[in-house]
């Protein structure tokens, strides 16, 4: 299997160079030539696995310079231990006709421990794979989850440096925490002046800076992304769709074939963007639902076909949605264009130039066929919050409640009773305050007492490293404008270690 860029469909790649480079250097992400289908008989034998097996086979599809070996050995060692019960994804069932598949049983409780637990392995062996250079700098954007999740997973891995930027007032206060207080001798956490948008742009700009590169190469570094955009991150996550679905068939909630709706709280569009590559492999799907907060800017895009990011930015209760440019979403007008790197380009230079673009008549098409979009406020996922909990018992966090409330109002539009997996990305307690907010009417306190409360009222037991947070060391508190993020990269990379 060999990788193309969204916007140079005749580069040749394998896997092990997009999973360094991470970003192709005509500005482009890299996909995979074609997307791998699973037959029925794949799909029978998959049942009888557990997750990681499950994985071992879907990373084999596209992995097809790594060997088995090498596969297995990273799977093995990302999913063993670092999840409660050694599995990555559980699925709890909601009411007759919702799944809430939990994805944040992981190291830092939210969703991206899948990817990232993962990624270090793949790309250290990557590295060894193509000799080129000796050590991968890893460079970071973060919206809150990705940065802690990143962090924990190089912590400390042999042959790679990681720098985390975050926007200083655009994450919230545990998530902060999380980061800050990170071990490891090879890591890097600095806030950013200004909102996620304009790091993940400047960061962007820094990997494909000549005079970077070359300032690297002296010392026998390269850049890589642990962010969505790197294809390393994508491919874990088509897996616990493909496992997920498999688990419903197993349960006998559905049948082999039957078509389930995915809801997904949408930012970068990286989780989603998995599901729609699971379902082109062959999983069933009636609609993919995208949820979005305030920041609604995909539901207007996968309604009108116009991509417009000059609106307001909100600073929301859900932050990792915090996003108006959805990176990820190039890959799916490259599927969308029929792979036309052309076509592609001209919509990123409109973005790039005017901050909006207008796409074709059979792209809105197949938006409409395959999508469903919707937004909440966060007047709406505090109220979700208290239905669900009222309702179900159940505690979720503030993003997951943004994809059950825009899944209900889709089920009142449609009467669609199609089965719906809903995609659970973080725990309750990475947002105790808002969370506490909307189930309770107490005094709010700070987060930790926030913690406590929630446990209490709730009787769900927080995750012992969100708890213990309070005792740790603060290891860094760099601030930084958006414009020196090319020095502080250079500063803390462009040097013998
Ligand atoms: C990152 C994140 C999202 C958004 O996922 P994308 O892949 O960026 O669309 C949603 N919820 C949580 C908790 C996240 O951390």
């Amino acid at each position: 299997m060999n990788y193309q860029s969204t916007r140079n469909s005749k580069l040749n790649l394998n896997s092990a160079e997009v999973i360094l480079k991470g970003i192709s250097e005509d500005g482009g992400l890299f996909v995979p030539e074609f997307i791998p289908k699973l037959t029925k008989e794949d799909m029978i034998s998959l049942i009888g696995m557990d997750y990681r097996d499950r994985a071992k086979f879907i990373f084999g599809k596209y992995l097809s310079d790594f060997t088995d070996a090498e596969i297995s050995e990273c799977v093995e060692s990302a999913y063993k231990d670092n999840f409660d019960d050694s599995l990555p994804c559980h699925i709890v069932k909601l009411g007759t006709n919702s799944f809430i598949m939990e994805l944040w049983h992981g190291p830092t409780c939210a969703f991206k421990d899948v990817a990232l637990q993962i990624l270090p392995r793949l790309l250290v062996k990557a590295m060894k794979k193509t000799g080129k250079e000796s050590k991968a700098v890893i460079l970071t954007a973060t919206s809150g989850d990705t940065g802690k999740a990143a962090l924990e997973g190089f912590e400390d891995v042999e042959d790679t440096e990681i720098i985390v930027f975050y926007p200083e007032n655009g994450v919230s206060k545990i998530q902060k925490l999380q980061m800050q207080t990170q071990n490891g001798k090879n890591v890097t956490v600095c806030g950013v002046e200004g909102n996620f948008d304009d790091t993940q742009s400047s960061i962007k700009k820094v990997f494909t800076d000549e005079k970077a590169i070359e300032i690297l190469k002296k010392f026998g570094k390269a850049f890589s992304s642990a962010n969505s955009i790197n294809w390393g991150r994508l491919l874990p996550q088509i897996v616990y769709y493909i496992s997920s679905y498999l688990e419903l068939v197993s349960n006998d909630e559905i049948k082999l074939g039957e078509k389930i709706n995915i809801a997904v709280p949408t930012g970068n569009f990286g989780n989603i963007l998995a599901a729609y590559y699971a379902m082109k492999m062959g999983i069933p799907v009636n609609k993919l639902i995208c949820a979005s907060n305030a920041n609604n800017v995909l539901t207007d895009f996968l309604s009108t076909g116009i991509y417009d990011v000059n609106r307001k930015f909100y600073l929301t209760e859900s932050p990792s949605m915090d996003i108006l440019i959805s990176s990820n979403l190039e890959r799916l007008l490259y599927e969308f264009s029929d792979r036309n790197d052309i076509e592609t380009k001209g919509y990123m230079n409109g973005l790039f130039e005017h901050g909006k673009y207008e796409v074709s008549d059979v792209i809105k098409q197949k938006s409409k066929e395959i999508f469903y979009a919707g937004y909440c406020d966060d007047d709406f996922t505090e109220k979700k919050i208290k239905e669900i909990f009222e309702k179900y018992s159940y505690l979720c966090d503030t993003h997951t409640a943004v994809a059950i409330s825009v899944y209900d109002e889709y089920k009142k539009i449609t009467n669609d009773n199609t089965k719906t997996l809903i995609a659970s990305t973080a725990s309750p307690y990475k947002f105790p305050k808002a969370v506490l907010k909307a189930i309770s009417n107490s005094e709010i306190g700070d987060d930790f007492s926030s913690i406590k409360l929630l446990e209490k009222i709730s009787g769900l037991k927080a995750p012992i490293q969100l708890v213990s947070l309070d005792e740790k060391e603060i290891r860094f508190n760099d601030i930084c404008r958006k414009e020196d993020i090319f020095d502080f990269v250079i500063k803390s990379a462009g040097g013998e270690s």
